[in-house]
């Protein structure tokens, strides 16, 4: 029987392990300079959790979850998102009451989403994302945007762009609803099964619909932006005032809806501009949702963030021709000929490696010319011979890769010549 990994899915092999291990390097030195602690919550939660957070209407909820009964007839979830369990941990663990608000949290880690696989989406993925929970100060909805912004670019993109909406607070939506409702519900049964359910339950989601799309009422329909109140309004101009401040050129786009039910305010996504980039164009998406806290029983928390797929931030790199192909090279690799050589050869990469050099040898008893092609192809910066005369001696032969030069060094002195 021949065993596959399952539809959605990936492995992760060694030649590109590195390039993931790159990105969340940069993404924690950038959480700790903008001061984001990381949290590490459980792979599943209770189902209901995912559906009072995410919302009964979305897709997440609809289509795409991983549920499964466990022995205890509790149905439980592989978390298809990160938000709902950071704001779970929050309230559960009383974070509120912390000294030092906003609470500003970080994670990585697989996300489980049962999608039709394609470019840039998987049954499985990656997502990194933050949650600044406490604080409705415009200002933190910069900070939260600029981090998000700084990841791409620490990574080396060029082509993507910021899109910003404001959804208002809920009175503004509230009015929206109602203008939307008038306005779809004379044509609803030209909807989606889909949208006839959300046209009562959560209107503003038709607007987000990838089968009625096309539909003429899509064009016409009410924009949030003509109903949003002052207060709304203020709360928008500021976001977009701070924008300013740190640089960050945005797109305007009022109908920008995103995921979760109850975001308010503050929602954005960023988007490759790359022409070699497939359909799905967006990296991250994030927003406010001041509500969710309380959704889920604790007390009023305002908060905001937003979540990218790994997956698609390195689909980004090779889509600008920028995928990164520098993996760290190898320091040393001894070639060893004989028995004794090899048994002095193991002695010594132990020391190399117990002073942080990156060595390796040969475990495969190949012949002189067959370790050095692996030497060469491991990019080692030195190379190191011994064979029976060095033994004897006690030198071994170290070669310079870069310039071809080789010189004789007794072994008590190499450690000290390798780290000049
Ligand atoms: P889409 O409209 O592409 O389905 P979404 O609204 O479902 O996106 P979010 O729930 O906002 O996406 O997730 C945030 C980010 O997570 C996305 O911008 C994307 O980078 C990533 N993402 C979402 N679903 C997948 C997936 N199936 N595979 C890989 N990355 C994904
Ligand atoms: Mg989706």
């Amino acid at each position: 029987m021949n065993f596959k990994v399952p539809r959605g899915t990936q492995d992760i092999l060694p030649d590109v392990s590195w390039k993931w291990q790159r990105v969340e390097k940069i993404i924690r030195s950038i959480c700790d300079v903008y001061n984001y602690k990381e949290i590490r919550t459980p792979i599943f939660e209770q189902t209901e959790l995912f559906q009072r957070t995410v919302g009964d209407t979305t897709d997440i909820v609809q289509k795409e979850m991983y549920t499964f009964t466990d022995k205890g007839n509790r149905s439980m979830t592989l978390r298809p998102e990160g938000t709902a369990a950071v704001v779970r941990s929050f309230v559960e663990n009383k974070m509120f009451g912390y000294a030092d608000q906003p609470v500003k949290l970080y994670y990585t880690g697989p996300m489980f989403r049962y999608e039709r696989q394609q470019a840039g989406r998987y049954r499985q993925f990656v997502q990194f994302g933050i949650e600044a929970i406490g604080s409705d100060d415009p200002a933190i909805d910069a900070e939260v945007i600029e981090l998000a912004m700084n990841v791409y670019k620490k990574a080396g993109l060029s082509d993507f762009k910021l899109v910003l909406n404001s959804l208002g607070d809920k009175e503004s939506r509230n009015a929206h609803r109602e203008a939307l409702i008038a306005h779809f519900s004379p044509h609803i049964e030209e909807f989606c099964g889909d949208c006839q359910n959300r046209l009562e339950k959560n209107p503003l989601r038709i607007l987000d619909c990838k089968v009625d799309r096309e539909h003429q009422l899509m064009k016409t329909a009410p924009s949030l932006a003509d109903f949003l109140n002052e207060d709304s309004s203020a709360y928008f101009e500021q976001v977009k005032r701070y924008l300013d401040i740190a640089g960050i050129a945005y797109e305007y786009d009022p109908n920008l809806v995103r995921g979760l039910d109850y975001y308010n305010h503050t929602a954005f996504e960023i988007m490759s501009t790359s022409k070699g980039f497939g359909a799905i164009t967006t990296l991250c998406g994030g927003g406010r949702y001041n509500g969710l806290a309380e959704e889920i029983g604790g007390p009023a928390a305002p908060g905001i963030g937003f979540a990218m797929s790994l997956e698609r931030l390195l689909l980004a790199l090779e889509a600008e021709d920028k995928a990164w192909t520098d993996e760290p090279s190898l320091d040393v690799y001894i070639v060893t000929l004989g028995e004794e050589a090899r048994t002095t050869g193991f002695e010594l990469i132990g020391r190399l490696r117990e002073n942080g050099l990156r060595s390796e040898m040969d475990y495969m008893d190949r012949k002189m010319k067959a370790q050095m092609k692996s030497a060469d192809r491991l990019d080692a910066d030195y190379v190191i011979v011994i064979g029976e005369d060095e033994v004897a001696e006690n030198v071994v032969q170290l070669k310079n890769m870069a310039d071809g030069q080789q010189k004789k060094v007794a072994l008590d002195q190499l450690l000290e010549e390798l780290q000049k």
